[in-house]
């Protein structure tokens, strides 16, 4: 029988708060991040050959080929520490992607778990993301207004140099990546739409109250008793405490 593995799909613009939400589920999930976006930087500061293919695209702000973005997932997907599934940030970007990642979950006797579709309106997209500044060493995620460092400059979790991404200090770059995105990707979520796993979030809340909300839309739903009346309050806040592991309320 196939193994149960968890394939939690994170859409949203640049700046909707994804990678934000993927570290923090990581531990709550126990499946990593697989972020294609910080896949690239690593081979790009390694000096591979990939990362010395996929520059010029990403200083373009432009998608890098399907062929090569796929069979890096691939590989990624295969590593031990993601045998039990993976929150995917950044991956599928177009549908020849989402229709790829489809054909390797079926091989693999597995499939998506959940699509989920952060909304944030442009201003915002652009403010979020002209303010991130990200750690060079472990990619950690802030904001200079909305969740500053504690010592500025200085990573919180691995004392690394805080820095802003060169692709994020170029406005019109900015602007060209949100064009891309809608353009490629809302097709995508359109996608998931139809197979009926899309769930949608207002990324406009705080990183606590998106965390909450995510949260309950990926649990799965508890098997369904046939309930002859409502379910009294008191019912309803004891069937949360035990789908998510609590031991009480
Ligand atoms: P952003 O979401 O802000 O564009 P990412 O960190 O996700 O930034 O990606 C940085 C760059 O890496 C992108 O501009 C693109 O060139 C490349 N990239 C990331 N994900 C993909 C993908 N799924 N397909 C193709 N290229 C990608
Ligand atoms: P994405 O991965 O979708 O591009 P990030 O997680 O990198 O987005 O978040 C973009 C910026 O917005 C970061 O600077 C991050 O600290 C900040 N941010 C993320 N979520 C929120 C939120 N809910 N409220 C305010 N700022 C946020
Ligand atoms: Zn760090």
């Amino acid at each position: 029988m196939a193994k149960k593995r968890t394939y939690l799909i994170l859409f949203g613009a640049q700046g909707s708060g994804k990678g934000t939400q993927a570290r923090l589920l990581q531990d709550k999930l126990g499946v990593p991040q697989v972020a294609t976006g910080d896949l690239f930087r690593m081979h790009l500061s390694q000096g591979t050959e990939l990362g010395k293919l996929a520059k010029s695209y990403m200083d373009r702000g432009e998608l890098v080929p399907d062929s090569v973005t796929v069979s890096m997932v691939e590989q990624r997907l295969a590593q031990p520490d993601a045998a039990k599934g993976a929150i995917m940030d950044g991956f599928p970007r177009n549908l020849a992607q989402a229709e790829a990642l489809d054909a390797l979950l079926e091989k693999w006797g597995t499939g998506i778990s959940a699509a989920v579709y952060i909304r944030l309106e442009r201003d915002e997209l652009m403010k979020r993301i002209t303010g991130r500044r990200t750690c060079k060493n472990c990619q950690a995620v802030y904001h200079v207004q909305f969740n500053p460092t504690k010592v500025d400059g200085v990573c919180d979790q691995c004392g690394g140099p805080v820095i802003q991404r060169a692709d994020d200090a170029d406005e019109a770059a900015v602007a060209r990546r949100l064009d891309i995105y809608f353009e490629q990707t809302t097709p995508v979520i359109e996608y998931y739409r139809g197979k009926q796993v899309l769930k949608e979030l207002d990324g406009s809340l705080d990183i606590d109250a998106v965390g909450k909300a995510m949260l309950a839309a990926i649990k799965p739903k508890p098997a369904r008793k046939a309930a002859k009346k409502p379910l009294a309050k008191k019912v309803v806040k004891k069937a949360s405490a035990k789908k998510f592991g609590l031991k009480r309320l």
